[in-house]
């Protein structure tokens, strides 16, 4: 395959949402595989091998929850769900299941557009380094190798599950993660209904990172679902 467009397979039943889908994306340079029915997405994946699947949860021979946790045991390719599920609850278990982001409809263009980039970013890959060795967002600095952290000229103090905290948003950026995703890679799998933890901690490290600790312009909170770690790339 000479293609070196980034393909896209976009899983949704409503010809007129994936016809409007299709032509945005392919106004931007993707190119665009299409499915209506969960019963095509495997065949399709495993063809054409597209680099972000975006998928639709109301499908009519099933669900897209029970499929991206099927696509998990075996592919990391990215998936960010689009649903008109906007409950707390669809959006965890769809991004426990193992979808990368989720959107919810009616969604802008732009917004799925960024959302992609995001993902695609995440994906590993053989041209680009799986860990960085440092991370900036807007004046925090993050160096991995000298374990520091400054904001602006200021060096910060972080506790050892502070700096964790960070690093796992950090590496996820741009990335919704869900009070489960934090527990599970911060504190350990025994740790996975302690909710509590991920809040204290996260409203201490936002008291070092934010300007404004009440006004949170780095560590998003995504309300009954988790946290994010705003882009600015
Ligand atoms: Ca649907």
């Amino acid at each position: 395959m000479t293609d070196v467009k980034d393909s896209v397979l976009v899983v949704e039943d409503e010809p007129q949402l994936r016809r409007f889908i299709r032509a945005a994306l392919d106004a931007n340079g993707y190119r665009v595989i299409e499915a209506g029915r969960v019963s095509e997405v495997v065949a399709l994946i495993t063809s054409h091998n597209p680099r972000v699947v975006l998928l639709d949860l109301g499908l009519p021979d099933g669900d897209g929850i029970d499929l991206t946790r099927s696509l998990r045991e075996w592919t990391t390719v990215p998936i960010v769900v689009l649903s008109a599920r906007g409950r707390e609850e669809d959006k965890v278990s769809a991004l426990d299941a193992g979808a990368d982001d989720y959107l919810t409809k009616p969604f802008g263009m732009n917004e799925l557009l960024a959302r992609m980039r995001v993902a695609l970013r995440h994906r590993p890959s053989a041209d680009e380094p799986a860990v960085e060795r440092a991370y900036t967002f807007g004046d925090l600095a993050i160096d991995i190798v000298r374990r520091e952290v400054r904001l602006g000229e200021d060096e910060l103090h972080l506790t050892p599950i502070e700096y964790k905290l960070l690093l796992l948003l950090a590496r996820n950026s741009g990335r919704v993660l869900t009070h489960q995703q934090i527990l599970r890679d911060v504190w350990g799998p025994a740790y996975a209904t302690r909710t509590h933890y991920v809040r204290v901690h996260m409203a201490e490290l936002r008291k070092k990172i934010e300007r404004d600790p009440a006004r949170p312009k780095l560590i998003v909170t995504e309300p009954g679902v988790g946290y994010r770690l705003r882009d600015a790339r």
